[in-house]
């Protein structure tokens, strides 16, 4: 029977990089991958933020680079984030950049297998059993620690009844051809009818292709598919000319787990990356939440892998940063919803009136971090008058978040 001290259920972006450096601190690893190839099928809109392009340093992932955003109210008042020439996030190949996460960790020293998936776990004092299906035969392997980091549907948090994330949104995106727009440029579009609550994108992928996508709550789809509010942003008469050329060449669909679990952690097992709820509630990014959450565990881990200390007290200690990670998504999505979820669409458009202004336009510009939405959020609500009256409501909502 296999031996390893770690066991890692799924090869996307966040499990390749917890097995790279687990296995440069001399630990064993299997990393498991259900599909036969790395980064297929693709599900995500490819943006990765410089700060966990630099984790990596897979630059021949970019395709392009972007200097911010436009971004259209209801009512189409656009207001323009970000200045040219100043990269604020790459657009990525993510079969190039999950193999590339993938290559890191195998030269590392990680076991790969693919076509390889969990059929059933005996834990015992000392470690688990796992059996695979592994290209179509079962093997069994045995390892210290399992590692969930199989995604939004993950197998590990259900089979050991871990709980769920606090909100799952659905994601869908095509790529399209006939899309004419800046590269350097990414459009996003609000309001219920295109958006419910959150917003829609179009990213240029760099090939002369675009991605075209929307993501929403269930709750605020009313009934609506997320297809449908795709199919009425390409009709929609405001914005129909720019979609009139556009033909399809891909569709997908799929999960985005924003709010960490409350379990993560239970004797043995430990959930991370998407699995564990990581994505942002902001934006639904989670390849750089990921990234950062190995790199806040990944000393302490170790050593309690090399102690062999890896009860469930013991890991959930060693998770206390996904504690912080959990405030700053609540934290995140209390401003989110105030600001943009739960606005109608009049409210929506007076907001935007708001940041098109000189003054707030050059507070977003300095303030304006991705990774910190709250920062910014918290000063639009402190220095422009029209949104003070939401500051207190901002601090309730923060405070008991
Ligand atoms: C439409 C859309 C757009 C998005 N856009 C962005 C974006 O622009 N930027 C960003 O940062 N994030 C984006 N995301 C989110 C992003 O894709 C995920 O947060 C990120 O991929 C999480 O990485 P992960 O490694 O935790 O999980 P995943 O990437 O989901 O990887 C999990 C891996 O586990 C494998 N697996 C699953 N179950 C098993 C099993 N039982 N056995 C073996 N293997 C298994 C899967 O095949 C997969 O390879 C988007 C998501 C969607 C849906």
């Amino acid at each position: 029977m296999d031996q390893y001290q770690v066991l890692i259920v799924g090869a996307g972006p966040v499990g390749s990089r917890i097995a790279t450096e687990l296995a440069l601190r001399d630990i064993s690893v299997l990393l498991v991958e259900e599909h036969s190839e790395i980064g297929r099928p693709f599900q995500c809109a490819g943006l990765v933020n410089p700060s966990s392009m630099e984790i990596v340093g897979l630059t021949e992932s970019i395709l392009q680079n972007i200097d911010g955003a436009k971004i259209h109210s209801p009512s189409g008042t656009m207001v323009q984030v970000g200045t040219e020439g100043r990269v604020r996030t790459h657009v990525v190949c993510r079969k190039r950049f999950d193999q590339g996460v993938t290559r890191q960790a195998q030269e590392a020293g990680a076991h790969l297998w693919l076509l390889c998936h969990p059929l059933e776990v005996e834990t015992n004092p000392e470690g688990h059993n796992v059996i695979l299906m592994r290209e179509g035969k079962k093997v069994e392997v045995k390892c210290k620690l399992l590692i969930g980091a199989d995604g939004a549907h993950s197998w590990v948090r259900r089979t050991f009844k871990m709980g769920r994330p606090t909100e799952m949104m659905v994601g869908f995106q095509s790529e399209v051809v006939g899309y004419e727009s800046e590269d350097n440029w990414l459009q996003m579009y609000s309001g219920d009818a295109v958006a419910a609550g959150l917003f829609a994108w179009v990213i240029p992928s760099g090939l002369g292709t675009h991605r075209i996508g929307v993501w929403a709550k269930p709750e605020d789809l009313n009934g609506r598919s997320v297809e449908e509010l795709y199919d009425t942003l390409l009709d929609h008469p405001l914005w129909r000319e720019r979609f009139s050329n556009c033909k399809e060449i891909a569709r997908y669909c799929g999960p985005i787990p924003c709010g960490v679990i409350k379990k993560p952690c239970k004797n043995r097992i430990l959930l991370i990356g998407d699995a564990a709820g990581m994505a942002k509630p902001t934006t639904g990014g989670g390849i750089g939440p990921g990234f950062n959450q190995v790199a806040a565990i990944i000393e302490k881990l170790t050593k309690a892998i090399n102690a062999d200390k890896l009860s469930e007290k013991s890991l959930n200690s060693i998770c206390k940063p996904y504690k912080e990670l959990k405030k700053d998504q609540a934290k995140a999505r209390a401003l989110r919803d105030l600001l943009v979820t739960s606005p109608s669409d009049e409210q929506l458009d007076s907001h935007f009136e708001m940041f098109n202004r000189k003054d707030v336009l050059e507070l977003i510009n300095s303030e304006g971090d991705i990774e910190h939405p709250v920062i910014l959020g918290m000063a639009l609500l402190r220095k422009v008058p029209k949104f003070r009256k939401l500051a207190v409501k901002a601090g309730i909502k923060i405070i008991f978040a």
